[in-house]
């Protein structure tokens, strides 16, 4: 972990007011951490052999100058990473920013500048984290900030926009990208290469942003933040390692024993439909669950859930079922759950049950 720490750029949490507009205005910090939204490209029409992370927090938002009439912004630059390569240790440096800002009274909400490849991963991290009900809202970018019609000044303006807002309070950690507004739970990442690359399946985004505006459409329904009982002290020093296996046509059960040999605390599975395993790898995950690693079953469909398949399955093998997690998101709750000291599948099951 701490050489992974060591590759980052993380700054000295200078903070700089960058706008002086009205007392009345919110006034939000904007953490910067890398990805595309800070990239650069050699050339406007490159928009795939960019360098992630590299365009400072300053300069991203100068490139906004509408910024001062929605808010009163301060700015951290807290990493400079391409967001493929988020550490954990990372995350522990983040979440605990946020929590010491959104302890102040001076700050009313706090917008994240990340990477789309796992910003899902961090949204939902900080929603069963950060403990406020202040809002927080993480934005991104597919395209360089350096390209023809880039897409993250309009995003940041809208992350802004959104975490100055009274509604957005309460609601969990948000996404604000190409205009809608998504719970952290529910949103993924399912373009490569599109703008609108930020979707919620099954569930749909909670409201949008436009030209200032702001509206939600429903609300966030499992607990989060404050009524969350995770909190990242619990994995500050030690993370459980919890690892992800795919099932899929021929799989072997060579990843299940190599991990299991390493050490493993859980294992989540990228099951076929609803959460299914090829006999082979279920044979070996229900070895290693006999031996007390946690297996949570979820899906690589990409919408939809998985359910628990009863005392015929799930309760004779000790199995877990994520519900409508994906196994990334499901990973990042099973790492909190067992950090927290759930440890029975009775017990882990009831966690994804609940958040
Ligand atoms: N690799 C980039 C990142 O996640 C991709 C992006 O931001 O769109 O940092």
């Amino acid at each position: 972990m701490a050489a992974t720490c060591a590759s980052l750029t993380i700054a000295a949490m200078n903070t700089s007011t960058l706008t002086s507009a009205s007392r009345a205005l919110p006034r939000i910090a904007v953490l910067a951490t890398g990805g595309t939204i800070a990239g650069a490209a050699p050339d406007a029409t490159n928009t795939s052999g960019y360098q992630a992370g590299v365009v400072g927090v300053g300069q991203l938002l100068a490139a906004v100058p509408s910024l001062a009439s929605v808010a009163n912004v301060q700015a951290e630059q807290v990493a400079s990473v391409d967001s493929k390569d988020m550490a954990l240790a990372l995350w522990v440096t983040l979440a605990q920013r946020v929590n010491t800002l959104l302890d102040r009274d001076e700050i009313d909400g706090i917008v994240i500048t990340h990477g789309t490849d796992t910003l899902e991963e961090t949204a939902y991290l900080l929603h069963l984290t950060v403990k406020s009900d202040k809002p927080v809202v993480l934005t991104a970018a597919m395209r360089p900030s350096s390209a023809l019609s880039a897409d993250g000044p309009l995003n940041l303006l809208n992350a802004v926009t959104v975490a100055g807002k009274d509604e957005a309070r309460g609601q969990g950690v948000l996404v604000a990208f190409n205009n809608r507004i998504h719970s952290a739970r529910d949103v993924v990442k399912t373009s490569t290469y599109a703008v609108d690359a930020f979707h919620s399946p099954e569930i749909g985004a909670l409201g949008w942003v436009q030209d200032g505006r702001v509206e939600f459409q429903r609300g966030v329904v499992r607990p989060h933040t404050n009524a969350s009982p995770f909190a990242i002290g619990s994995v500050a020093s030690a993370w459980p390692l919890v690892e992800i296996v795919g099932s899929y046509a021929g799989a072997s059960r060579v990843a299940v024993d190599a991990l299991v040999a390493a050490g493993v605390k859980g294992i989540v599975v990228a099951g076929t439909g609803n959460g299914s395993i090829h006999a082979t790898v279920q044979t070996a995950l229900a070895e290693a669950a006999a031996k007390g690693v946690a297996i949570v079953r979820s899906s690589r469909v990409g919408s939809g859930h998985v359910m628990r398949n009863g005392a015929a399955s799930d309760d004779a093998l000790g199995f877990i079922t994520a519900g409508a997690l994906n196994p990334y998101k499901a990973r990042v709750l099973l790492m909190l759950a067992l950090a927290s000291g759930q440890a029975t599948p009775v017990a882990l099951q009831q966690v994804f049950d609940t958040y």
